[in-house]
């Protein structure tokens, strides 16, 4: 059986297809995962972090091949594509060149005994990552899964399986399987599984925890976002600045995780900010076939993607909501959908309250602080935010009481992540972290070797029913 994978942008086209690893053949596949472990976990550091090195460079060299089939597959733009693939080969450079601080053992060694702390690898580490941004998403844990030690069981998302599985075969330690939710449900269940990394949507999140959870394996959850925008009323905004301030809920059709999804804009404010969105807009926005260079919009991944839009949007428009599209859609078969921004709604509206996930932005307008951070706040996610303010100190003051795991000042979305800021989400986005240190330590767990020297030979001893005394 296999899965073929349509282009959004032009449906008749079969890209290519992918062989589906069936629930009862995971168990073969996550057993020579875990012989390939014995031998991958016994290399020294510098071997493994080499190897990391010498995939990016592979990456690279196959950048412009990579970056179309992507494109033609998930429907985002060849340039963004390119985009995607050098960052997450310079992510697994800077795995390379960071990890073995955070990967080597400390050895405290003194009078009072000897403790050594290791951080070992978790063994087969189970990926399971979304079509969004498919390569730096799962190159975001295998880097760091790879570099402790562990070998992953990868299983990309069947709307963009084909140029993550090439990438895949660039980095040793990795097997791919193809499939759907049974599929990924007798992979986490695996006994031998020791760690279940996840990207994408609340709900399959929830159904991965609980197999998870039955199996007593640890997880890490990246879910979806609602990010809130929110422009202080000293806001002060270039022309460019309004250009990037589109492509962060635009770039990708609106699907990502950390898009600017809801823009909340003082009320004396609102005309200017609109015009010069629009004007923008108009400007940054061309929407059409993704291996155009000029495109910087391409169609949403499905017909299914498209049909929730198009829900979205008469929820919209039942409940008030003013459509002001950006930029004209292509006259084709693909699953294209017009970029607006959607005005006039109210806090409960379908489109306010969810994660639209697609190119339909609501613009919110607030009258004081209090009243835009306790709204922003009104959300069971909390993924990403941003605020805007020519005050930095200002910006980071308000930011501290938005509840999101990762505020940008002054901009959002791709332009804002740094290698060395942890990213993840609080509340129902999901737990645990990537990129930066914090994104290394979730592929190990730390073990502990301790002599007390009371039991060296010719040491004190201790009564049997005793406690360790103070510490230095
Ligand atoms: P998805 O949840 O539909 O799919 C993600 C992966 O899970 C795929 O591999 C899919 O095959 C698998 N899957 C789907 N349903 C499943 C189920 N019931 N049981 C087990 N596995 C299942 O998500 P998607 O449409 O690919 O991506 C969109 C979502 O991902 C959005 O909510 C977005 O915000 C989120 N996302 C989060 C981050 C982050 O870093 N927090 C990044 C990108 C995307």
């Amino acid at each position: 059986m296999r899965i073929q994978r349509e282009n959004p942008a032009r449906p008749r086209e079969i890209v290519g297809s992918v062989p589906v690893t069936t629930p009862d053949s995971v168990d073969d596949v996550v057993r020579e995962a875990h012989r390939d472990f014995r031998e991958w976990s016994r290399r020294p550091l510098g071997t493994r972090l080499a190897a990391l090195g010498a995939a990016a460079d592979r990456m690279d060299a196959k950048r412009s091949d990579l970056a179309a089939l992507l494109a033609r597959e998930s429907g985002k733009p060849v340039a963004d594509c390119r985009g995607e693939i050098g960052f997450a080969a310079t992510y697994l450079r800077w795995v390379r060149d960071n990890a073995a601080t955070v990967l080597m053992a400390t050895t405290i060694d003194d009078d009072l005994g000897r403790i050594e702390c290791a951080p070992a690898p978790y063994g087969v580490v189970a990926a399971i990552t979304p079509w969004n941004a498919p390569i730096i998403l799962s190159v975001l844990k295998l880097g760091p899964a790879l570099a402790a030690g562990n070998t992953v069981v990868l299983k990309p998302s069947p709307l963009a399986p084909l140029a993550i599985s090439a990438v895949a075969e660039l980095l040793p330690g990795v097997r791919v399987m193809h499939g759907g939710a049974e599929t990924v449900r007798a992979l986490v269940a695996h006994p031998l599984i020791g760690k279940v990394a996840f990207t994408g949507g609340g709900d399959a999140g929830r159904s991965i925890a609980a197999t998870a959870g039955q199996a007593l394996t640890p997880v890490v959850l990246e879910l979806g976002g609602n990010d809130p925008a929110v422009f202080l009323d000293d806001f002060a905004l270039t022309p460019d600045d309004y250009e990037r301030l589109v492509l962060a809920s635009f770039a990708t059709a609106g699907q990502v995780c950390m898009a600017a999804k809801r823009l909340y804009v003082p009320q004396a404010r609102f005309d200017e900010f609109i015009e010069s969105y629009l004007a923008a807009a108009r400007r940054i926005l061309t929407v059409g076939d993704p291996l155009d260079e000029k495109v910087t919009m391409g169609p949403v991944v499905s017909r299914a993607a498209a049909a929730r839009m198009t829900a979205l949007a008469a929820d919209a428009w039942n409940r008030g909501g003013w459509m002001l599209p950006l930029a004209e859609s292509p006259d084709s078969d693909g699953y294209f959908v017009a970029p607006t921004l959607v005005l006039d709604l109210p806090d409960d509206a379908d489109l306010v309250r969810l994660e639209q996930f697609g190119p339909a932005v609501p613009v919110l307008t607030y009258d004081t602080e209090d009243e835009a951070l306790a709204r922003a706040n009104n959300s069971e996610l909390g993924l990403g935010a941003s605020v805007w303010s020519v005050d930095e100190d200002r910006a980071f003051t308000f930011a501290t009481r938005l509840e999101a795991g990762f505020t940008f000042i002054n901009t959002h979305n791709r332009t804002g992540m740094s290698l060395r800021a942890p990213f993840g989400g609080t509340k129902r986005s999901g737990f645990g972290r990537e990129y930066a240190v914090e994104g290394l330590r979730e592929y190990v767990q730390t073990t502990v070797r301790h002599a007390p020297a009371a039991f060296r030979a010719g040491g004190p001893g201790m009564p049997a029913r005793a406690y360790p005394g103070p510490t230095r």
